[in-house]
């Protein structure tokens, strides 16, 4: 017997229409490329993501076209988030780190018939463009008067243009929801890069789930400012689960520098705001010299890469806020975990709540995991024991755009190249990449540990821990240091301050001071091009 409840996808275009008919007056506001602060409001919002549809069938898009976007975060990337997905069509966010060819390749391999970039990026397009023959048309988000005319780039428009005299009211197709909504290409550290290809239901799922008061505890009394890039894994879905609550949007543009973003939270009355540990780290570095304090923000998402203990703490202590760790990747939409306490944890000493605050956190409802051995055995939940994380769920892939790679699950499980502890309670911690734990004498060095504990440390900046290869060891840790501006710390006395901090054998081997530690295009660490730069590094034990 089938229950005799209403029977409704779950539409991508449900939640823009729900903004527009509850939230209408609700604001979304951006810091442009042209520097000036737009304001518009979900109705708004919702008016020209309809422009946008029309504008797409005018072009005689097909379901599941897909139509690419370099984009800052901003209120004319919502509109396109909403009127391509919403009217069948797959929204293609590229990330304009990457270099000239990558981007091209991944337009070729997407198939792009649509292309729409923010004028920061014209240049780049104009790099690219000619080999990318499937792109019919090049849409450049501006006014049309200000869109130079010899720009070399065939079949382009601007934006305003093109969606300017469409029609505001739209036909949402009633899709499946299973239908590809969005595409996102993961970092492709080594390899070409795989598509992610969410859906329609992977996406709203998502949206609610991280809306939950223990994950992001997104609602109609927030203003969030979303740091984190509309171009890579859809900004974490705030634009769905902002939508879904009617909260505020603050977008950042371009300006990524801690002055602009303080004066942002300032001026909007940000209340939570999400984003990698990086651009905090800016952040605080504009706040703490100067002895600014926040006036309305609450809580603040980190994820990315680990944030972190010294961070966590200065927000916490310093300035009042929240944070909330929180782990994922593109192929999970990208969030897993949160960490969010439990009631049986909040009478437990400042020093111990810390100690959980400091891991990736519990599973989301959806999200299941679990550790293994490398014969695939299931590891207990004890908070010691460290292996291989895999997950599944109804917003992790099943498989990448165009089967790329073969079939990525084990009995069902997606393995996230990640490894971890789980205990008892249920909270994760990421050890390590797998390709970067440091292996010594047959025992695990978890080069995230090494690396927080030399963040610690006020002279230090930035720190990241690589093995080197050892002839008895097999490898032994070293950290590469970035000092802060005007600050100084020797190698003895970076070692010294590893004492009592950690095992002995888990101390590294030699401290390299350097200017600045290689960052990809996610704003992570790039151990890679680090361990290419040391190629001829020796151990001191070893010169
Ligand atoms: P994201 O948008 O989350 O950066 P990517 O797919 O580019 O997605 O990268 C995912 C990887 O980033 C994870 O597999 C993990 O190694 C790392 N990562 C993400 N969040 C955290 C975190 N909180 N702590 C440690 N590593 C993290």
């Amino acid at each position: 017997m089938f229950g005799l409840m209403q029977q409704q996808s779950l539409l991508i275009s449900s939640l823009i229409e729900f903004a527009d008919r509850h939230h209408g007056d609700g604001e979304v506001v951006s810091r442009r490329v042209e520097g000036d602060i737009h304001r518009t409001t979900w109705s708004g919002v919702a008016r020209r993501a309809r422009q946008v549809a029309h504008a797409l069938d005018g072009l005689h898009l097909g379901l599941s076209d897909r139509v690419g976007t370099l984009a800052w975060n901003g209120y004319r990337h919502l509109e396109l988030y909403f009127g391509v997905s919403g009217s069948g069509r797959v929204l293609h966010t590229i990330n304009p780190r990457l270099h000239p060819e990558q981007i091209a390749w991944i337009v070729n391999h997407a198939e792009d018939q649509v292309l729409c970039f923010d004028m920061t990026f014209l240049p780049l397009v104009q790099a690219f463009q000619a080999k990318c023959p499937t792109v019919r048309q090049w849409v450049a988000l501006c006014d049309s008067d200000k869109l130079p005319t010899d720009t070399g780039i065939p079949n382009l428009i601007s934006y305003e243009a093109w969606i300017g005299g469409q029609p505001t009211d739209y036909n949402w197709p009633q899709l499946d929801e299973n239908t590809a909504s969005s595409l996102c290409y993961t970092s492709g550290t080594t390899g070409n890069p795989k598509g992610a290809l969410y859906s329609h239901r992977s996406t709203i799922l998502h949206a609610y789930a991280s809306a939950l008061p223990d994950v992001m505890g997104v609602s109609a009394r927030d203003a969030i400012l979303p740091v984190v890039p509309m171009f890579h894994v859809n900004a974490w879905g705030i634009p769905y689960s902002a939508a879904m609550t009617g909260a505020k949007l603050v977008f950042p543009g371009p300006a990524l520098d801690g002055k602009s973003v303080y004066e942002l939270i300032e001026a909007e009355g940000v209340t939570f705001a999400a984003g990698v540990p990086t651009v905090w780290q800016m952040l605080l570095g504009h706040m703490m010299p100067t002895g600014l304090k926040f006036s309305t923000l609450k809580r603040t998402v980190i994820g990315g890469s680990a944030c972190p203990p010294a961070m966590i703490d200065a927000f916490r202590e310093d300035y009042g806020v929240d944070v909330l760790h929180a782990w994922g990747m593109t192929e999970l939409s990208p969030l897993g975990t949160l960490c969010t306490l439990k009631n049986k944890h909040l009478k437990l000493p400042a020093a111990e709540q810390m100690r959980l605050r400091l891991k990736q956190g519990r599973c989301i409802y959806g999200i299941d995991m679990k550790i293994v051995d490398p014969n695939g055995q299931e590891l207990p939940h004890d908070g010691k024991s460290a292996g291989d994380l895999l997950v599944k769920g109804p917003w992790v892939v099943a498989s990448y755009f165009k089967h790329e790679g073969g079939d990525p699950l084990v009995d069902g499980w997606f393995p996230t190249g990640d490894v971890a502890t789980i205990d008892a309670d249920g909270f994760m911690q990421i050890t390590d990449r797998s390709k970067d734990v440091v292996k010594s004498g047959g025992e695990w060095i978890s080069s995230i540990d090494v690396e927080n504990i030399a963040m610690a440390h006020p002279a230090v900046a930035m720190a990241a821990c690589i093995g080197v290869k050892h002839p008895k060891w097999d490898e032994r840790p070293i950290v590469c240091v970035v000092k802060k501006p005007g600050a100084d710390v020797t190698r003895e006395e970076l070692l010294s301050f590893y004492e009592g901090r950690t095992a002995k054998w888990q101390i590294p081997d030699d401290v390299v001071f350097m200017d600045a530690i290689p960052i990809g295009a996610t704003g992570k660490m790039l151990k890679t091009r680090l361990r290419d730069q040391l190629a001829d590094y020796t151990l001191p034990d070893q010169r």
